[in-house]
């Protein structure tokens, strides 16, 4: 199979890329070791949509956030993800947070980003009265959205191979060759493909990939970071961080788009680059980071904790590492995409798209272009006159699975059959938040498998949870049925 692009990664930095190349007349292709796109770090992060004030002037971040974050409203608008305007509060507990806050409110006047304001202590107060008296004052930046990164992933690939770009799931590149000046061909597991560019987003493991074609520019590293989410109760309307430290943001309380909240994260760097387990030590930090902006927190309000690692690109002052390869040219590193990767998405597509040019790829736009996506209908989300119209065209929608989110029969099949549909149950989870919500899949999780199975065309058996190996159902018990 012969390409002129293959991205390798399907975060939210593969196919935001994926996304921006799919208005080319281009054969691209994604391909994605795991079984469905957003499942490592865009599945594992706190999902603010950064606007650019915290990156220091100068860095690649700076320059790419906040064009990126900008054009956030128009992409929701456009592919249908969820998208809430929240804003940021950047809290100052101290003199120091106070110079601190100047310091940023500088950064953004620098970086261009609008909207961004002081808050005295009677101004932080009106805007969030729960916050601690301790807090005596704040950056408030008014332009901060939330997304759910998966979601806003999936709707990217799925615009994209609605315009004929081609994904590959389950294709973890093992191997690399350069074939001449131009070519280079690419093993998978079970495939090869032969392309004259290679988009390197493989997140932690863009240095694992370089190396597979003899690149040893730089070194990928985890920061950890746990996160604690938590039921729908907070008394806040803004995303609230302390004042941020050199390798962090620090322990925010975040309003998520759908209602729930969120504490992250933790920051510590990890040796070990799959090491997505929670530790209770972070959990506790957590908890004591959320009562030093909320004094009235109560612990009891989480209902899951999880954790993921942000891919740091050692030596590069914390930067993204965006560039075309200088000793093997046609290859090109889209990697170090550490936070604000989300809210910077958009704009490191459109840095790629113009790093690709200039690597001497041919970009004439399709004429037949079509830049918006059908997205899947949201139940919980309609009128009663709504959700009436669709029960009555399809019953399906009247059953309910999960009873927590809302989330009927109706939608699970919607999200399956989708152009790229959820082959799992954490992919359905993803698409329509089924097992999201307080009883975290506790009564709906068999429900979903079974709707998978019939819709697949597959035994209950082979459906899986998240990996290729994660099997949950070996067999039926001695006389059960
Ligand atoms: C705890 C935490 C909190 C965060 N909070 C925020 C936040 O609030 N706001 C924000 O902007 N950012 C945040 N981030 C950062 C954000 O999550 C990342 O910047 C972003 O998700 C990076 O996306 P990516 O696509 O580059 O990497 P990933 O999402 O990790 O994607 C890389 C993909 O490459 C695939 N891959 C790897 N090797 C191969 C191979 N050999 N072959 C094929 N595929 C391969 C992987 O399976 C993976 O799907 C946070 C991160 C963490 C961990």
């Amino acid at each position: 199979m012969k390409y002129d692009v293959v991205i390798i990664g399907g975060g939210i930095t593969g196919t935001a890329i994926a996304h921006r190349l799919a208005r080319y007349q281009l054969k691209t292709i994604l391909l994605e070791a795991g079984t469905d796109v957003a499942v490592r770090a865009t599945k594992q992060n706190g999902a603010v949509c950064h606007p650019g004030y915290d990156p220091h002037p100068g860095t690649l971040k700076a320059k790419i956030n906040p064009p990126g974050a900008r054009m956030y409203p128009r992409l929701a608008k456009e592919l249908g993800f969820k998208i809430k305007n929240t804003g940021t509060l950047v809290v100052a507990y101290s003199d120091r947070d106070l110079k601190k806050v100047d310091e940023l409110m500088d950064n953004a006047r620098i970086n261009g980003v609008e909207q961004v304001e002081r808050l005295n202590q009677e101004q932080l107060r009106n805007r969030e009265p729960h916050i601690s008296k301790d807090a005596l004052g704040a950056l408030l930046a008014h332009s901060t959205n939330m997304v759910d990164a998966f979601e806003v992933a999936i709707a990217f690939m799925e615009n994209a191979m609605e315009n004929g770009t081609e994904i590959g799931l389950n294709q973890q590149v093992r191997h690399i060759e350069k074939r001449g000046e131009q070519d280079f061909v690419i093993y998978t597991q079970d495939n090869v493909y032969e392309t004259r560019f290679i988009i390197n987003a493989a997140g932690i493991h863009a240095d694992d990939v370089a190396a597979m074609a003899g690149i040893h520019e730089f070194k990928m590293q985890g920061r950890h970071g746990n996160l604690c989410v938590l039921d729908k109760v907070l008394p806040i309307h803004t995303v609230m961080f302390p004042c941020p430290g050199p390798d962090t943001k620090g322990i925010a309380l975040i309003p998520t788009v759908s209602g729930n909240f969120i504490i992250g994260s933790t920051a510590t760097m990890r040796d070990d680059k799959y090491d997505a387990t929670n530790d209770a030590l972070g959990v506790d930090e957590l908890i004591e980071g959320a009562k030093k902006l909320l004094p009235d927190f109560d612990p009891r309000c989480i209902i899951r904790t999880f954790a993921g690692q942000r891919p740091v690109c050692l030596n590069n002052d914390n930067d993204f590492y965006i560039r075309e390869s200088e000793s093997c040219k046609g290859f090109i590193h889209a990697a170090g995409i550490q936070s604000p990767g989300i809210g910077a998405a958009p704009g490191v597509a459109e840095y790629v798209r113009d790093v690709l040019a200039d690597a001497g790829c041919d970009l004439k736009e399709k004429p037949d272009y079509n830049p918006y996506r059908q997205p899947i209908p949201d139940f919980s989300d309609m009128s009663f006159e709504e959700k009436d119209e669709l029960i009555r065209r399809d019953p399906a929608w009247g059953k309910i699975v999960c009873r927590c989110e809302t989330v009927p029969e109706g939608e699970i099949i919607a999200a399956i059959r989708q152009p790229l549909g959820a082959r799992t149950v954490e992919g359905v989870k993803r698409r329509t938040r089924a097992g999201m919500g307080r009883c975290q899949s506790g009564f709906c999780q068999f429900r979903v498998m079974h709707i998978l199975a019939k819709e697949l065309g597959i035994p209950e058996e082979e459906v899986r949870f998240e990996e290729r190996d994660a099997q949950v159902l070996y067999g039926k018990l001695k006389g059960l049925r």
